[in-house]
């Protein structure tokens, strides 16, 4: 039998992603970066809905800001169909509905989201079978954060970021994530480190030969402490992006005077990520900014990858 014709719809959830440590190497011939990363998939997610179709088209809706996202062939989410149809000699076409919920162009891996959501939905619904070790493989040739869409919970991320390793984490954190209405192109935030770097080369440490996550963080994580995940938590990326988003130094103040624990640029920013102690005070604190006039929204973390729904 053919799996077009049995199964009508499949319905997969994939997580956005914080990066609780991110250490950013020296820039490589290829203009690339290596990195060390600590990820955790947390509960802004992206659900994606594939049918049966002759050929591939997406529809896009979500409860955040969907005007940066591109329906044509340039969505990461086609392009992943493309990919899996084409590796795997699939003829046939899908209908992509995709229901965005995590921040546009900030830093949160929602466009990889939905590439490791569209794997998972094209591969149940078509019948190619692939296993998670080849869907992994697929992913990372559409993107660096892919991936960790896939694979969700913590892990650590190490090369471009997709040579990964799951970590142990214990309990939930709880997160605010502050967005804003303009996003960043991640090479320009990279391109802004590079200029920072060479300016600042005489005053700053050099830049890792080898970038490693701090063994404090694996700590904070597996003991489920978000104080000692406060105290290490770093994105060497930020300061390029508050180069380039001066406005965001005085949001991270507001949120640390509010009660977060700490704050952090998320992944190239500009969306921030507040840690809070717990549930309780995550609620006031996303109260106590969404007063201040910010788009702020409660998330935990870690949570599950890329799974179908039903
Ligand atoms: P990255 O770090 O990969 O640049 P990000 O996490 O900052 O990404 P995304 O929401 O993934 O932000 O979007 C980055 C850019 O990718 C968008 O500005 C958009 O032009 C493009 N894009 C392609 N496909 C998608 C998609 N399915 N959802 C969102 N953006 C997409």
């Amino acid at each position: 039998m053919n799996a077009t014709t049995d199964i009508r719809r499949v319905h997969v959830r994939a997580p956005g992603k914080i990066n609780v440590f991110f250490e950013v190497g020296e820039v490589q011939d290829d203009g690339y970066h290596d990195v060390a990363s600590a990820y955790q998939a947390v509960s802004a997610v992206e659900d994606v809905w594939a049918t049966p179709a002759d050929d591939m088209s997406i529809a896009i809706t979500g409860t955040v800001d969907i005007s940066g996202v591109p329906s044509d062939d340039r969505n990461l989410a086609i392009r992943a169909a493309r990919l899996l149809a084409h590796e795997t000699g699939f003829r046939g076409g899908v209908h992509l509905d995709i229901r965005k919920g995590v921040p546009v162009a900030g830093g949160m891996g929602g466009g990889s989201a939905d590439a490791a959501a569209a794997l998972v939905a094209c591969d149940a619904l078509w019948g190619t079978g692939l296993g998670s070790h080849d869907l992994q493989v697929l992913g990372a040739r559409l993107g660096a954060d892919v991936p960790f869409a896939l694979m969700g919970g913590t892990a650590i991320g190490m090369g471009r970021g997709d040579e990964l390793s799951p970590a142990l984490a214990r309990g939930r954190f709880d997160w605010v994530i502050v967005t804003s209405d303009r996003g960043l192109s991640t090479p320009e935030v990279y391109a802004a480190l590079d200029a920072h770097r060479r300016r600042h080369a005489v005053d700053i440490a050099p830049p890792a030969h080898r970038p490693v996550v701090d063994t404090d963080v694996l700590h904070a994580l597996r003991a489920g402490d978000a104080g000692m995940l406060a105290a290490c938590a770093r994105n060497d990326l930020q300061p390029a992006t508050l180069a380039l988003r001066p406005d965001l130094v005085a949001v991270l103040d507001e949120g640390e005077r509010a009660g977060a624990l700490t704050g952090l640029v998320s992944g190239s920013g500009p969306s921030l990520a507040f840690l809070a102690s717990d549930a309780e005070s995550a609620i006031e604190l996303q109260v106590l900014l969404s007063a201040a006039g910010h788009t702020a929204l409660h998330v935990h973390g870690p949570v599950a990858g890329a799974r179908i729904i039903d």
